[in-house]
């Protein structure tokens, strides 16, 4: 059952602010609000789908295809030592926020993982991440 009041629901009506990074018509990604690492973008559906197994195929393949372009463009603008790619399904998992999401997770060598959701990020600092993102899409 999926609820049309989610926080993402919420953030691709407008209702709510995001740092958007991209959008097109299927797809939008912004920034994560608590980042687990500089750079963390999420990668959300048009489609109202709760989890993958509810996403049509045509929706899973542009979610996949948004996730490899702005990751692509994460790893210019933060150069990370590599990229954790993830998705959640079900509250067992992981998964907080019941609309269909792809994590993009930068990782760095010398720096551990912040918590999944526990830390607000600045948001002048998420603006400003945002921005670099923005900007090698760009160049893209
Ligand atoms: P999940 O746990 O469902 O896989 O991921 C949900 C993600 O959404 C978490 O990483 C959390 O930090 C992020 N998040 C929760 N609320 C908001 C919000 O209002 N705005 C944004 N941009 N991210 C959010």
């Amino acid at each position: 059952m999926y609820d049309p009041n989610n926080i993402f629901a919420r953030i691709l009506r407008g209702e709510l602010p995001c740092n958007k990074v991209y959008e097109d018509a299927d797809t939008m990604a912004f920034m994560d609000i608590m980042p687990q690492s500089d750079g963390h973008v999420l990668v959300v559906t048009k489609e109202p789908a709760a989890e993958l197994f509810d996403l049509s195929d045509a929706g899973a393949e542009a979610a996949i295809r948004t996730t490899k372009r702005v990751a692509r463009a994460v790893r210019a603008a933060f150069s990370p030592d590599g990229i954790s790619i993830g998705q959640f399904n079900g509250a067992a998992a992981g998964q907080t926020v019941p609309h269909v999401h792809f994590h993009i997770v930068p990782r760095y060598a010398e720096r551990t993982l912040r918590g999944h959701g526990s830390d607000m990020q600045d948001p002048e600092i998420l603006s400003q991440h945002a921005e670099r993102i923005v900007a090698a899409l760009r160049e893209a």
